[in-house]
């Protein structure tokens, strides 16, 4: 059965994890520069494994005793380092202790063993092969969920099964452009506070189903949407931190005159990149009748996008 995840152990080595990682997304949100942080050391075996470790534990998976796995039950985090197969999977379904689990799924592999994982709060998912996230929808206490690298997923409906998440980070594939139907599942994430979607196209080109969660304190997205939408997102979510809530994706800044980015005609300045797609690169010394152009357009789309949304909470 599953050990008491709460008796008589520490927790404040991987909630700090946790917690530090939660940091970094809201952040990256916010378009601060990540700072450097610590990784726990990888071991190379089981064996090497200090016996009672309860915390944060990277094992490499070419790890020669890796059956032996099942003897850390009492451990809450386990970071795998490398291709997890079939036999890993099953294994790591007999640890259900965890808490916290990161893993890189192999080919054809089946993560339905995962769902034998009933205390896991927090999963991180390379997903290059996975074609379906219906084996996570019984994960009832996942709080956190980030997946990455998603070239063959093409839809992420059982999402909306997780109304318990509180985190989502979802990233297309580092190499090639990585495209959803539509955000529609997210609709039902109520419990939502913050929203990450790096390198990713939204076919329907909507951000609808984001402006009902009204908990979403921190999002960032890819400046793949219209002016439109990246509006009403806007206007939907006055209090929320993110780019979207300016009609700059970056922006423009002084520079001096030998900056790599400075303006080629004036010197002077980084140019901004303008909100929605398609972003056009303006520099305030030279484009400054675009750039009024482009503010009041801006504010226009977002006065216009609230009177429905003040109108919609005044009827109610
Ligand atoms: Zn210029």
């Amino acid at each position: 059965m599953a050990a008491s995840p709460s008796k008589g152990v520490n927790l404040t080595t991987w909630s700090e994890g946790l917690h530090q990682l939660h940091q970094a997304w809201e952040r990256h949100a916010a378009g601060i520069p990540p700072k450097g942080g610590t990784r726990p050391p990888t071991y190379r075996s089981v064996a090497e494994i200090p016996p009672g470790t309860e915390d944060v534990v990277a094992l490499d998976l070419g790890a020669p005793d890796l059956p032996q796995l099942v003897q850390l039950s009492p451990i809450q985090a386990l970071a795998l380092i490398g291709e997890a197969r079939n036999e890993t999977l099953k294994l790591v379904a007999e640890l259900k202790s965890l808490r916290s689990l990161s893993l890189t799924a192999g080919r054809g592999v089946d993560l339905r063993p995962l769902r034998n994982l009933s205390n896991l709060e927090h999963l991180t998912l390379e997903a290059t092969h996975i074609t379906s996230l219906a084996p996570l929808t019984g994960l009832d206490r996942l709080e956190t969920l980030a997946i990455a690298d998603l070239g063959k997923l093409s839809a992420i409906d059982e999402i909306a099964a997780l109304g318990q998440l509180r985190w989502l980070f979802i990233s297309g594939g580092m190499w090639s452009k990585y495209r959803l139907p539509t955000l529609t599942p997210l609709a039902s994430l109520a419990n939502l506070e913050c929203f990450l979607l790096i390198s990713t196209h939204v076919q329907d080109g909507s951000l609808e189903p984001l402006t009902g969660l009204s908990r979403l304190h921190h999002v960032s997205l890819p400046n793949y949407f219209s002016i439109t939408a990246f509006a009403r997102l806007a206007a939907a979510l006055p209090t929320t931190v993110g780019h979207f809530r300016s009609p700059w994706f970056v922006e423009p800044r002084p520079v001096d005159q030998f900056h790599y980015a400075a303006c080629k005609t004036c010197h002077q300045y980084r140019p901004g990149t303008t909100l929605g797609k398609p972003a056009k690169r303006l520099c305030p010394n030279c484009h400054a009748d675009r750039i009024a152009k482009h503010l009041a357009r801006w504010e226009a789309l977002v006065s216009a996008a609230r009177e429905p949304v003040a109108r919609s909470k005044a009827a109610t």
